[in-house]
C-alpha cells in the first residue's frame, strides 16, 4: 500500500519505520529541510513511563492559580482573548478529577511501557545511537508532603508494571553524586530505574537516514495546506508544491495537526503549549548528573546527552506563537546553574523553544478517523518522545490490517 506520512518529527519518522518494516511504500512529507527540526528538536530527552500522570491532575488547578501572573511560573496561562484557549482550558480542568486523571495516567502508562520496550528493539535492529542512557529517572522533592504522596504513588506505579524505588536524601546523593553540591534541601526522591534518556533529534535524524536507505522517500521543504475528500476518504493532499496522493495518510504534524484537521470536521483538541530547553556543554567539568533528574518543585528535567546536559521545562499558553522569550529560557538556566554549578559552561548554553501538542486529558490521539484512509498519530503533548515507538507501531498495525496490541478505543479521537 502507498502511505503518506504527514510530518517528519519523532512521531512521523517512527511510524514510517514500522510501515516500511511491514512492506508498505512510504513517503514522509515535511516543511522543514530535515527530520525532527520542530518540537522533536531539543526536548527534555526523557523516556519517562514514570511521568505518565498527565498535567491535568488534581493538583493542577491549585498550582495554576498560585502561579497566575508570575513571569517565572513553571506554567504560564496568558490571559488572551482566544476562545479556543479558554474552551481547551475548561476541558483541561474537567480532566483534573482524581478519577479521570488516574484513568488517563493508566492509558499513558500502557503506551509508555510498550513504547519503552520497542525503543530498545528499534535501536538494536536499526543500529542507531542517540546519546541514550539507561540509568533511570530520579524525581527529587524538597517538600515533605509532596514526597510522602509520591512515595505512595511509587507503590501503585510498581504494581502497574513501572517499578519505582523510594530513596531518602542520602539515597538520592549516593545514586547521583552530582546532587551533593546543593542537595541539602532535598527531602527524598523516587527512582524509576527502567526509564531512559536520549536525544530525540539525533534519534529521529538517524532513523530517517536508516529508513531512507530502506526505501522510504522523504519530501522536505513541502508545506501541506489541506485535503480533498471523496466518498468518505481522503483523495489528495494539497501542498505548496502540488498535490500528493496515496492509499492511506497518517496525520503526524504535532501541534499543527489541529489546524489541518479542523477543516475536515475532526477536532483532536490539541493546544500548542510552549516549553523551553537549554543545552549546556559539559566537556572538561564533572558536575553534571548522569542519572536523569526531575526537579518536582521547579518542574524542570535534566538529561545527560553525551557531553551535553539538557535542561527543559515550563509551559506557556500563547497559541501558535513560537517566539523564544529569552527571560523564560533563562529561568531554567538559572535553576540549572544553582542546582549543578559545576555541570558545564553555562555561558555557552543553547536556548530553544518548542510547542507541545497537548490534549486536555494529556493522552495522545491515535487510530482511525471518520475518513476511511486517514489515521491519526498526534497530540502527544509532554510525552511524545516516550510514546513515539509504541504509537508508530500501533498505527502502522492498524493500517496493515492487524489488531494492535493496545486497546485503541482508549486513544481514539472519538473520546472528545
Ligand atoms: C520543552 C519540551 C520538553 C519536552 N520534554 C520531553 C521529554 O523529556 N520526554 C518526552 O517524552 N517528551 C517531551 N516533550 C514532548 C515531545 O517533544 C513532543 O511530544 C514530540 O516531539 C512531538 O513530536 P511530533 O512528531 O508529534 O511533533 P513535531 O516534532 O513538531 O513534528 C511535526 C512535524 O510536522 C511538520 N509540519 C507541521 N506543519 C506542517 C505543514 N503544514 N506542512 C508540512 N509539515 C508540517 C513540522 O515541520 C514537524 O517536523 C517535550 C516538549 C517540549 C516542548
Amino acid at each position: 500500500m502507498k502511505v503518506l506520512v504527514l510530518g517528519a518529527g519523532v512521531i512521523g519518522v517512527t511510524t514510517a519505520y514500522f510501515l516500511n518494516r511491514a512492506g508498505h511504500e512510504v513517503t514522509v512529507v515535511d516543511r522543514q529541510p530535515g527530520a525532527g527540526l520542530e518540537t522533536s528538536f531539543a526536548n527534555g530527552g526523557q523516556i519517562s513511563a514514570s511521568h505518565s500522570m498527565p498535567w491535568s491532575s488534581p493538583s493542577a488547578p491549585f498550582l495554576m492559580l498560585k502561579w497566575l501572573g508570575r513571569r517565572d511560573a513553571p506554567l504560564l496561562w496568558r490571559l488572551r482573548a482566544d476562545p479556543a484557549q479558554w474552551f481547551w482550558g475548561l476541558r483541561f480542568l474537567a480532566n483534573c478529577t482524581p478519577g479521570r486523571s488516574t484513568a488517563n495516567m493508566e492509558k499513558n502508562l500502557a503506551l509508555a511501557l510498550h513504547s519503552r520496550a520497542l525503543l530498545k528493539e528499534i535501536r538494536a535492529e536499526a543500529g542507531i545511537r542517540y546519546d541514550e542512557r539507561s540509568q533511570g529517572i530520579l524525581q527529587i522533592f524538597r517538600n515533605a508532603i509532596q514526597f510522602d504522596a509520591a512515595a505512595k504513588d511509587a507503590e501503585r506505579m510498581t504494581k502497574l508494571g513501572c517499578p519505582e524505588t523510594v530513596l531518602d536524601r542520602d539515597g538520592c546523593l549516593t545514586l547521583e553524586p552530582a546532587l551533593r553540591d546543593t542537595g541539602e534541601t532535598i527531602v527524598g526522591g523516587v527512582h524509576a530505574p527502567a526509564d531512559e534518556t536520549g536525544d530525540a533529534h539525533t534519534f529521529t535524524h538517524a532513523l530517517a537516514r536508516v529508513v531512507a536507505e530502506r526505501g522510504v522517500t522523504f519530501k522536505y521543504g513541502v508545506t501541506i495546506s489541506g485535503f480533498d475528500t471523496e466518498r468518505g476518504a481522503i483523495s489528495r493532499v494539497r501542498t505548496n508544491q502540488g498535490e500528493l496522493k496515496a492509499d492511506a495518510y497518517v496525520m503526524a504534524l504535532g501541534s499543527y495537526s489541529q489546524l489541518l484537521l479542523r477543516p475536515l470536521g475532526i477536532d483532536p483538541h490539541i493546544f500548542p503549549t510552549k516549553g523551553y530547553s537549554v543545552t549546556v556543554p559539559t566537556e572538561g567539568r564533572n558536575g553534571a548528573p548522569t542519572v536523569s533528574i526531575t526537579d518536582v518543585d521547579h518542574k524542570i528535567v535534566y538529561s545527560r546527552l553525551g557531553d551535553r546536559m539538557r535542561v527543559a521545562g515550563t509551559a506557556e499558553f500563547t497559541g501558535f506563537d513560537a517566539t523564544l522569550t529569552e527571560d523564560r529560557a533563562r529561568v531554567i538556566l538559572t535553576h540549572a546553574q544553582q542546582q549543578f554549578p559545576n555541570a558545564g559552561d553555562f555561558t555557552q548554553a543553547k536556548l530553544w523553544t518548542g510547542l507541545r501538542p497537548l490534549t486536555p486529558d494529556g493522552v495522545p490521539v491515535l487510530g482511525r478517523s471518520k475518513f476511511s484512509n486517514l489515521y491519526l498519530d498526534t497530540g502527544h503533548g509532554t510525552l511524545g518522545w516516550t510514546h513515539a515507538a509504541g504509537s508508530g507501531q500501533v498505527v502502522a498495525d492498524l493500517i496493515d490490517g492487524k489488531t494492535p496490541i493496545l486497546d485503541m478505543s482508549r486513544y481514539s479521537v472519538d473520546r472528545f
